[in-house]
């Protein structure tokens, strides 16, 4: 018993398995390995006929069995002495299957020979692996060679309980050859061995790779089924084509609006799918974002373009419900390496929007018309509004030289009738009054002459008054008053007003006056006669409206303003109409003067207002109604400092 050699090479390694870049699949997944056994990966017919011609050319028995000893073919060639003696008895059996497990366990990649435990004839071994696992034993033997004590040999057959004459005549037909020639069989079964070590893996390669495509083709085949879930689920009708412009997803929402079924549409390709929408086949908008056709139709009105994506609406005539608006946007699909591989396109009927946008634009066409209408006809009215005003402005020229050229043909009749009653007045007190004697009715008809005379004079003179107060108003207003403007320091200008009104205040010893000016006041810069016709105004007014008491002119000046107060303790104006007194006419509605002979004009007022505001000043009242009343006046002071002294 001894080994040939132990330098065979290593048995061949199955390789590492190699990343899953998908999920594992543990139904269909593929035996491990370990569960291999020599007759799930060699077809035995074939083995069988090798193991027997391989017995028959070398002149040895053979036999293939599982690691453990027990057969996996048919002995091949084995010599009677084995076959019909030795494992005909009992005992034999067992010895032999005992040294047939024995070499293969001792057998590595190396084939080991050796004597067999039962007749010590000579046997070889060599085994088959799988991955690196032991998986079968060859067997060849049965060989006697130089060596071989036949007398042993002899000795076993009779403690087997082998009949001796048999034993004898089987043992000389047992092959004899040199231990050396044995030597190189077993190193051609070793070889041979080896290879089908290596075709055992590379077949459990192959099928590991067979079942791993057959998975992914499942796995893809679900995934696509997953993919037509999800488009299907889609609102919108949606088709995707693959990148020869074959149909590959038609969805349900697609089916609905166009009234074919998916069955009838995948697969189909040359702008098949133009049909449903137009009537013949044509492309449709995945084909320009798939670059399949080169510029989009001009019957698409096109929101967005972009290199693998369109986004259009357009109007189709073909579809089962008849004309409609839809919007649509295709994209290109490309692959990993960026190459278009098909498209998808996805539809929405806009009919409704559009039909609303088209009646918006209507009605807004509309409504632009009539604003330009309207436009046109306040253009019309202003254009009027405008000529009114010429007309206006025109009347209001010839009303003031109207004004002035009457006021003047009035006053020169006025100024004589003035003259002559003046002068009847006094002729008759003193010429003809004396003359009535001790006439009583005659004296009283001589004072009633007077006394008309005097209404007449009185009348005259509020006549002229009213027409200057007239021509001064219209004059201002009309922008043609003189302003002589000076700079002065008001206190003086004041003191000349108060004068104004001595001969008033002669005649009424019951109100007294008194005139009050702080030190320093500002200097005022504008015309200082109009100052006095505002002062002598509202002084004239305050005696007027105040049966007895006292009004009071009182000059003070606050910050860059100088205050004029007249102030009286008369009947007072109530607080209604404290505004309207400034207005042209205004005049409070009582009967009220209290000398009969100085009923005013009601411009008074007015023509103050109209001085004050042209020097930018204010004017206002304030009074107790039985108690009094005051004017304020307040006027921009020069400021200090400033050098011009006109
Ligand atoms: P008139 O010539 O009537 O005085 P004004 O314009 O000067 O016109 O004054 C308008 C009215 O304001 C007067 O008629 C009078 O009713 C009222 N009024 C003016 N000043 C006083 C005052 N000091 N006291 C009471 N009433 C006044």
């Amino acid at each position: 018993m001894s080994n040939a050699s132990d330098d065979g090479p290593t048995p061949p390694q199955p390789r590492p398995t190699e990343r899953q870049d998908v999920l594992p699949d543990r139904s269909t997944a593929a035996p491990a390995a370990e569960t291999f056994r020599f007759e799930d990966i060699f077809p035995l017919d074939d083995i069988q006929r090798i193991q027997d011609a391989f017995a028959e050319a070398a002149d040895v028995a053979s036999l293939i069995t599982d690691p453990d000893g027990r057969p996996i073919t048919r002995p091949s060639n084995f010599t009677p002495l084995c076959r019909d003696i030795i494992r005909a008895t009992p005992k034999g059996l067992a010895n032999c299957l005992r040294s047939d497990a024995r070499l293969g366990r001792t057998t590595s990649g190396a084939p080991t020979i050796a004597r067999c435990l039962s007749a010590g004839l000579l046997d070889g071994a060599t085994c088959v692996f799988f991955g690196g696992r032991h998986i079968a034993t060859w067997l060849v033997g049965q060989v006697v060679d130089e060596s071989t004590d036949l007398e042993a040999v002899l000795a076993y057959g009779r403690e087997i309980g082998a009949d001796a004459t048999a034993f004898r005549q089987a043992l000389m037909r047992v092959p004899r050859m040199p231990r050396e020639r044995f030597a190189k069989i077993c190193q051609a079964l070793r070889h041979f061995a080896n290879h089908l070590s290596s075709m055992a893996l590379r077949a459990h390669r192959q099928s590991e790779l067979i079942g791993e495509l057959r998975r992914a083709k499942d796995r893809v085949k679900e995934r696509d089924r997953r993919l037509a879930d999800i488009i299907d689920f889609l609102p919108d009708p949606t088709m995707v084509v693959d990148a020869g412009g074959t149909v590959v997803f038609w969805n349900r929402a697609m089916e609905k609006l166009t009234g074919v079924g998916a069955v009838d549409m995948l697969g189909k390709g040359d702008f098949e799918y133009g049909k449903p929408f137009y009537g013949y086949p044509t492309p449709l908008l995945v084909d320009y974002a798939r670059g399949a056709v080169t510029r989009p139709d001009p019957r698409y009105a096109v929101a967005e373009l972009a290199e693998d994506a369109i986004i259009a609406e357009v109007t189709v005539a073909a579809l089962p419900a008849g004309p409609r608006h839809v919007w649509a946007k295709a994209v290109a699909l490309r692959d990993e390496a960026g190459r278009i591989v098909g498209g998808i396109e996805a539809i929405r009927d806009v009919t409704d929007r559009h039909e609303a946008e088209k009646a918006l634009a209507e009605h807004r066409q509309r409504l632009e018309v009539e604003v330009e209408e309207r436009t046109r006809d306040l253009r019309l009215q202003a254009m009027e509004l405008a000529e009114a005003n010429i007309r206006l402005s025109e009347l209001d020229r010839m009303k003031s030289v109207f004004l002035s050229t009457v006021s003047h043909e009035l006053r020169t009749p006025l100024t004589s009738i003035l003259g002559f009653a003046k002068l009847i007045g006094r002729d008759f007190n003193e010429q003809f009054l004396p003359l009535t004697g001790g006439n009583p009715a005659l004296a009283a008809k001589g004072k009633r002459i007077a006394d008309n005379l005097a209404v007449v004079f009185g009348e005259a003179e509020r006549l002229t008054r009213l027409i200057n107060d007239v021509l001064d108003l219209s004059r201002i207003e009309s922008g043609s008053m003189h302003w002589r403007d000076t700079r002065f320091a008001p206190a003086e200008v004041l003191a000349r007003a108060a004068k104004t009104i001595e001969g008033l205040l002669g005649q009424r010893p019951e109100v007294s006056f008194r005139f009050t000016a702080d030190a320093a006041i500002p200097d005022l810069r504008m015309d200082p006669d109009q100052l006095i016709q505002v002062v002598s105004n509202l002084l004239q007014n305050a005696v007027k409206f105040t049966r007895a008491g006292e009004v009071r002119l009182e000059l003070t000046h606050d910050g860059g303003m100088v205050r004029i107060a007249v102030t009286d303790t008369g009947i007072g104006i109530p607080a209604e109409e404290l505004d309207s007194i400034f207005d042209k006419f205004h005049q409070v509605g009582r009967g009220d003067t209290i000398q009969e002979t100085a009923k005013g004009t009601g411009l008074g007022l007015a023509i103050c207002r109209q001085i004050v505001r042209h020097y930018g000043g204010r004017i206002w009242a304030e009074s107790t109604p039985g108690k009094g009343s005051a004017f304020f006046v307040q006027l921009p002071a020069v400021p200090p400092g400033d050098a011009d002294g006109s």
